[in-house]
């Protein structure tokens, strides 16, 4: 399964990130071309986010469509189905414009324990 070894890696890149400190959510955003069911990436998550530092930690993912541009009449179109080809003209000479997308986006981290005061000697 492709989005268990996703999940381990934005693990490992997570963890390196949040210095020890605990993590609260994850922001992804995934492009419909990578062909990852965000329904099963949150799973794998769950599975994934263990340990003192992601144990609890919410993954969030904004999917982008895929678009593409036609190099023939400039139409800029939505892919529904996975056919490259503009939906202006029909013609097959298109650029992706959006899609390929995959970046963890933000991290947040639960907020640091306050220090304790130190009582009055
Ligand atoms: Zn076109």
């Amino acid at each position: 399964m492709h989005e268990l070894s996703l999940c381990e890696s934005i693990a490992r890149a997570v963890t390196r990130e949040a210095g020890g400190r605990r993590v609260s959510s994850v922001r992804l955003r995934i492009g419909a071309l990578r062909q990852v069911v965000p329904d099963t990436l949150v799973y794998c998550w769950s599975i994934t986010s263990r340990g003192p530092v992601l144990d609890g930690s919410v993954l969030e993912i904004d999917y982008v469509p895929a678009a593409v541009e036609c190099r023939d009449c400039g139409t800029l179109s939505e892919l529904s189905r996975f056919t490259l080809s503009c939906s202006g003209c029909g013609g097959t000479a298109v650029t992706v414009v959006s899609g390929e997308e995959m970046l963890i986006v933000s991290i947040d981290v639960a907020e640091a324990p306050e220090a304790s005061a130190i009582p009055p000697a």
